[in-house]
């Protein structure tokens, strides 16, 4: 089957082709590039062509595709058994890393990042008998109903401010702030502070592109909701091990941590931890109810476990950023030999390149970015061997099986791509 026939096939079993829609490149829009396989840096079509990747799953594969210790790690796990429905040794193994690297006293693990938040809600209500949560604009937490409300990247970009098929009376339950407005959150528990379970937010945004947190923000949301007796949740499902080596370090004073992506190795993954006493309200210790048939799965603590393995001295972390940094300087300069409007910004490995003349601060900027040019950019950067992220909000990811001759290729397919995409005299130019 090559390209053609893979998307046609999908097309009549799945809706919109695809298993997750930002998939479907309907953001760019183009035909969606369905991969084959993946080593290193690199994925290939069903057509044979190679790509740069800066996909990377979304998040999860920080060392790159295929790790020869994640899949050996793997294989050595699903060759005693794939699925016990009981505690394992994997859960310990990958449970004591993240705990000693976090400071979580007790956690959960669950099967994505979506379960991970809808626990964390669960048991934030549960814990302060309240019922309010509130979330930021542009901040994405999976898919549950109450916290899907102006949830960035997917959502934003099939500009579906909310999802069909959710009760009002649930979306009620969820109070929707801009990101980076410290004086807004200040307002709301001048108001209803009393009736606030929970704050979720993502200590640097990275589902309306990369939009990182400014300090007046982050001190406003480590003191204000603790002061009205309600718990802030720190979801780091992208940023936790990706950033450093164990949490971010933005929101040290969170009481309930999301973790996800990274620490599964590219399988299904998510994680919630918290203090000792919190997490004691969960089943069977306590009376918030959540469970899983495959929970722990020992291949997935495999992959998390030999990812981390990989990660712990820091060297990869310290490799990626550079390359991220290397990456950053390049689209820069050619942003401005471009004369494009179009703006760079970087937190760690996660880069994005925002069509808009000065970084965003909140979603309504970011939303302001011209979607359009992005859309050709895009076009043109798969015409040149690059798989960029098929959305002017989702990030690109940067792992440590790039090379620099990698960012190179990409930087100077970039230079090109932004003179062919920007509208406007410069890329009327002749010569150009
Ligand atoms: C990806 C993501 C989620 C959801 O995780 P899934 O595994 O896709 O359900 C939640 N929060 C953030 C910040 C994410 O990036």
């Amino acid at each position: 089957m090559d390209n053609a026939d893979l998307r046609e096939q999908a097309g009549s079993l799945f809706p919109g082709g695809v298993s997750s829609p930002v998939r479907s490149f309907k953001a760019v829009p183009d035909a969606p590039v369905p991969v084959t396989r993946a080593s290193g840096a690199r994925v290939y079509d069903a057509d044979g062509r190679e790509y740069i990747d800066y996909v990377a799953a979304y998040g999860p594969l920080i060392l790159g595709h295929a790790h020869p210790e994640v899949v050996e790690a793997v294989g050595a796990a699903a060759a005693t058994g794939t699925a016990f429905g009981a505690l394992s040794p994997g859960e310990v193994e990958l449970g004591r890393r993240i705990s000693e690297a976090t400071g979580l006293e007790r956690l959960r693990f669950v099967n994505s990042g979506t379960e991970a938040t809808m626990t964390a809600i669960r048991l934030a209500r549960a814990a302060t008998g309240r019922n309010l949560v509130v979330k930021f604009e542009g901040c994405y937490h999976g898919h549950s109903d109450g916290l899907l409300v102006k949830a960035g990247s997917g959502v934003a970009t099939l500009g579906l401010s909310d999802s069909a098929g959710v009760p009002a009376s649930v979306a009620a339950g969820t109070a929707v702030l801009p990101y980076n407005d410290a004086d807004a959150l200040g307002r709301w528990f001048d108001e209803r502070g009393g009736e606030t379970a929970a704050v979720i937010v993502e200590p640097v945004a990275g589902n309306m592109g990369v939009v990182p947190p400014e300090d007046a923000f982050r001190d406003a949301l480590q003191e204000i909701p603790r002061r009205h007796g309600a718990l802030l949740i720190n979801d780091e499902i992208i940023t936790g091990f990706r950033l450093r080596y164990g949490l971010s370090g933005l929101l040290p004073e969170a009481d309930l941590v999301c973790l996800g992506k990274v620490i599964g190795g590219g399988l299904p993954v998510g994680m919630l931890g918290g203090r000792a006493e919190l997490l004691s309200l969960l089943a069977p210790e306590g009376p918030v109810y959540q469970a899983g048939t495959l929970s722990g799965n020992p291949l997935v603590m495999a992959a998390g476990t030999s990812t981390l393995d990989a990660l712990r001295d820091g060297r990869a972390h310290a490799r990626i950023d550079e390359l991220a940094r290397y990456l950053e300087n390049g689209l820069g300069t050619g942003v401005r030999r471009a004369e494009a409007e179009a703006c760079v910004v970087r937190r760690g490995s996660l880069l994005s390149l925002f069509f808009r003349p000065e970084p965003p601060r909140d979603y309504a900027e970011a939303s302001q970015s011209d979607t359009g040019t992005f859309a050709r950019f895009h076009h043109e950067m798969l015409a040149r061997g690059v798989m960029l992220p098929p959305s002017q909000f989702e990030a690109w990811f940067v792992s440590a099986a790039h090379t620099e001759a990698d960012i190179d290729q990409t930087v100077r397919a970039a230079a090109e791509a932004l003179r062919v995409a920007s509208p406007g005299p410069v890329a009327g130019r002749s010569g150009s």
